[in-house]
């Protein structure tokens, strides 16, 4: 290892060479308080930034062991650091100086979900922290100068504010790895109470806007609040007591007139799966983890997938038990968005009319009447919903402010009204018992799940190939693109980045011809699990880039969506 003024001669000796001449100083370097790992150097000032690592000895850095004695409390805690890395690189730099990427500092970008990174490091040896750095240069000519004062100056700021416990803001670190913690806890705690989901009271859900996540604010805002007869009571670890509306398990519907917030309720629940960070509002908004957002998506590709169970009799005898297509309507791109998530687990499903195709989730009794069973191949989800329910023990939330038909096989009706939640299940009972809805239902054939297995050169990749995530919903895998753009509970570009990595790691240790599609995914995410995210990084041993970890849903839901992809 070389030291730090070794550094800064190498920097000063090739001050206004060309550009490339920054390889030389790749390397690790020793710092009086830290290590500096120059892992890798970009190839010209426009080319993705630098990337760099910065480790601090836990003698120095000293997090007692108490905030990250175990995964969750650590998850936490390395999103309070990346966090606070991206403060203080504001606080300290800002502006280029000089061509393209110059002098800017980069770490990840944390959106209001807590997840587990690459951008941070901590364990009972050191800290470290993985970020990207412009080397600058004017035109393709070094500016050893600006090198130096970034790395020297600005970087030892931000570490120096940022990687040692003693200079961080103790009291909400702590509260940030508390509520994380109560939230894990409080989603934990869902299947022994029979819930599915579970939404405090006082809790924000409306968003500022449609482009942005953080809460709405304002005197128009009203906070949830539980119907009574709804009302449960946890006993959080380091919060304390909290109330709340908890959902049960079973069909439950949201009904209400346009406007009055089912659409935000749903979308809360979504996000539910994740945990979030203090002041979001939506804190103990809690789902399954396993709750999958379901929704139309015309155009995309099927392969291979059982939707027999939704879509019978298809004009040309199209076999519906192994349906493949490369441009699905509303109705099939729904049935199978359903089947791929109850293929790999899915205990809870979330559909809003809003985005769910209209022909997909009812035929009403007159409709039946004109155009007969033997003439329409979909099976609506009314007829199935049940079913899913008492025999795959699996739920369903569904927003319909427009057919009542569903009271009859609704377990609870929440209707909001003015973003006030009320209790209606027992008038909608009375309604569907006084107004018969003259419907009949009609099922081919029981419902059945059959597993895929993928066949692995689907994801054969030539030497030249990348793995490239493009912002939150594309990825470029080999020649293909991977279009992502309906993957709801995707939230963060990091994830993106790991789906691609992890379909890459996956077809190369786990695809064969005989681990299913879950299987397969089951293997990648226990490998995350005893060996961190840094696993699935292509680079080994090196700074493991812009990772964050995406659900098994997500990532079922990459590999469903690769056009050409082939099952066995
Ligand atoms: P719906 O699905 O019932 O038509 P939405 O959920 O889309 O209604 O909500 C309509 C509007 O009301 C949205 O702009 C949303 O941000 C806002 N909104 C939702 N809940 C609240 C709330 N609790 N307080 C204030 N505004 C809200
Ligand atoms: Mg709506």
């Amino acid at each position: 290892m070389f030291t730090a003024e070794d550094l800064r001669a190498k920097l000063q000796k090739i001050n206004r060479r060309g550009y490339k001449a920054y390889k030389s100083v790749e390397g690790s370097y020793r710092f009086p308080k830290y290590q500096l790992f120059i892992d890798h150097v970009q190839s010209d000032p426009f080319a993705p930034p630098s990337r760099m690592r910065v480790r601090v000895n836990q003698s120095l850095a000293k997090f007692h062991r108490e905030l990250y004695k175990n995964y969750h409390r650590r998850i936490a805690l390395q999103d309070y650091l990346t966090r606070e890395f991206a403060k203080n690189i504001l606080r300290v730099s800002q502006g280029k100086s000089g061509t393209g990427k110059s002098g800017l500092i980069f770490i990840d970008k944390c959106g209001q979900e807590i997840l587990e990174r690459t951008a941070m490091l901590v364990n009972e040896d050191f800290v470290e922290a993985r970020f990207a750095v412009g080397l600058p240069a004017r035109g393709r000519s070094i500016l050893a100068d600006e090198a130096i004062d970034i790395i020297f100056n600005k970087l030892a700021v931000i570490v120096e504010k940022t990687l040692f416990y003693e200079n961080l803001k103790q009291a909400e670190l702590s509260k940030h790895i508390e509520q994380y913690e109560d939230q894990v806890y409080l989603q934990s705690k869902l299947e022994e109470h029979n819930l599915v989901a579970f939404i405090a009271n006082g809790s924000i859900l409306p968003r500022e806007s449609g482009v942005s996540d953080k809460p709405l604010k304002g005197k128009n805002v009203i906070p949830f609040k539980s119907p009574k007869s709804m009302e449960m009571n946890f006993e959080l670890p380091n919060s304390g007591k909290i109330t709340g509306m908890g959902i049960p398990k079973g069909v439950t519907l949201v009904v209400g007139g346009g406007y009055h917030g089912k659409s935000t309720l749903l979308r809360a629940i979504e996000r539910g799966v994740y945990h979030h960070v203090p002041g979001d509002g939506r804190e103990f908004v809690v789902a399954l983890p396993d709750a999958v957002k379901i929704r139309a998506e015309d155009g995309r590709s099927i392969h291979g997938v059982n939707i027999s169970g939704f879509i019978n009799n298809l004009p040309f005898k199209q076999d519906t038990q192994k349906f493949s297509t490369e441009n699905a309507s509303g109705s099939t791109s729904q049935a199978a968005n359903i089947v791929e998530a109850l293929e790999v687990g899915t205990k809870l499903l979330l559909l809003d009319e809003d985005t769910s195709a209209t022909n997909f989730m009812i035929r009403d009794g007159r409709m039946q009447k004109l155009v007969s069973k033997e003439q329409e191949p979909i099976t609506p989800f009314i007829d199935r919903v049940r079913e899913l329910y008492e025999k795959y023990d699996v739920s369903s939330i569904l927003v319909v402010g427009g057919s009542g038909d569903y009271f009859s096989v609704a377990d609870c009706v929440i209707k909001m009204d003015n973003y006030m939640a009320k209790d209606v299940t027992q008038e909608a009972k009375k309604i569907a018992h006084e107004y018969a809805d003259n419907r009949k239902r009609e099922v081919v054939s029981e419902f059945c799940i059959t597993p895929r297995v993928i066949d692995p050169t689907s994801f054969k990749l030539g030497n030249k190939h990348k793995v490239k995530a493009k912002g939150l919903y594309s990825i470029l895998y080999g020649r293909k693109n991977i279009e992502l753009h309906f993957v709801e509970q995707l939230v963060d570009d990091s994830q993106t980045s790991a789906i691609g990595e992890i379909i890459r790691y996956a077809a190369k240790r786990y695809m064969n011809n005989k681990l299913t599609l879950s299987e397969v995914i089951e293997k990648v995410l226990k490998d995350i699990k005893e060996h961190g995210l840094d696993i699935i990084s292509p680079f080994k041993g090196q700074h493991p880039g812009n990772l964050a970890l995406p659900r098994k849903y997500e990532i079922c839901a990459a590999i469903n969506r690769m056009r050409g992809l082939k099952t066995m």
